[in-house]
């Protein structure tokens, strides 16, 4: 009987299941695992809204509740190196995964037009800025979320689907609505846009500070304010939660319109599941104004 009745609870485990506890790195990661899990599953989000992924010191209350999570979804330590130690020392029981390693993401490296800096090399993490890994994520987040909540799997692959479909919705209209601008010039403060503008058609952006957006040195505005000189960019942007006068300084006396400020880690975007389509549109938004004026 008693073999009986724990084989009963066995077999009756995943249709009871709660959703696994749900820690994002980022609200980009937090909007993306939001779409698949569906309504009513929060999921905690360890960089506050508005603040630089690359820059950010982890709490230990977030540390601690980390440890008692279901599982971990991050970008990775090139994104948030702040988050690297406390990833690799996770409790038994707890499952990550790490969105840039998820097999068929389109990587890029930096560099490859900044390319001056020694300092400056490796994998560019800003890879959601890619719809086409988005969209890929979706599914691995699934896979993942099945593999902690069996009786949910197929509901998670079905919000994947969709949402997959909204993201290539989306990507198609901003494909329309800047291809009037393919191979345009523009300025930005740091070097996240690669992924963005490569799919969009736009010449690599001329990025004021480097990719994990530190202040650049006089040197490098420098040399900044030369090459703006001679790429015949239309329009400089400034970002959310940075200095914009950096940006200023370099394109003073250029002629350069001043846009509206990007913001590439969705600092701006309402938290939820709805950031990420937010982010894309808004970024989309923001270039076509200043370059259709
Ligand atoms: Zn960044």
């Amino acid at each position: 009987m008693r073999i009986l009745l724990s084989t009963l609870a066995l077999l009756a485990t995943p249709a009871w299941a709660e959703p696994p506890q749900v820690v994002a790195d980022t609200p980009v990661t937090a909007s993306l695992v939001g779409q698949v899990m569906g309504d009513g599953a929060p999921v905690q989000v360890l960089l506050p809204q508005g603040a630089s992924a690359h820059h950010h010191q982890m709490r230990p209350s977030d540390a601690r509740g980390l440890q008692d999570a279901g599982l971990l979804v991050w970008t990775g330590p090139e994104l948030t190196p702040w988050l690297d130690r406390a990833a690799g020392s996770l409790a038994d029981g707890v499952a990550q995964l790490r969105l840039l390693e998820v097999p068929g993401t389109h990587l890029r490296s930096y560099g490859e037009e900044q390319g001056h800096d020694h300092d400056h090399g490796g994998i560019d993490p800003h890879a959601w800025l890619d719809p086409a890994n988005a969209r890929l994520w979706l599914t691995a987040i699934a896979e993942v979320l099945a593999a902690e909540d069996p009786g949910n799997a197929e509901t998670y692959a079905r919000n994947a689907a969709q949402a997959g479909q909204r993201i290539a919705d989306l990507d198609a209209s901003l494909k329309a609505q800047l291809a009037p601008h393919t191979g345009a010039s523009l300025v930005v403060f740091h070097d996240a846009y690669g992924y963005f503008t490569d799919h969009y058609g736009l010449r690599p952006a001329i990025a004021v500070s480097l990719g994990d957006a530190s202040a650049p040195s006089a040197a490098r505005l420098s040399a900044i304010r030369d090459r703006i000189g001679t790429a015949g960019a239309a329009c400089a942007f400034p970002e959310y939660a940075s200095d914009p006068k950096l940006v200023q300084t370099a394109i003073e006396g250029s002629g350069i319109r001043m846009g509206d400020a990007l913001s590439p880690e969705g600092g701006t975007a309402s938290p939820g599941p709805g950031l990420y389509f937010d982010l894309l549109s808004g970024m989309a938004q923001a270039i076509d104004g200043c370059l259709s004026r």
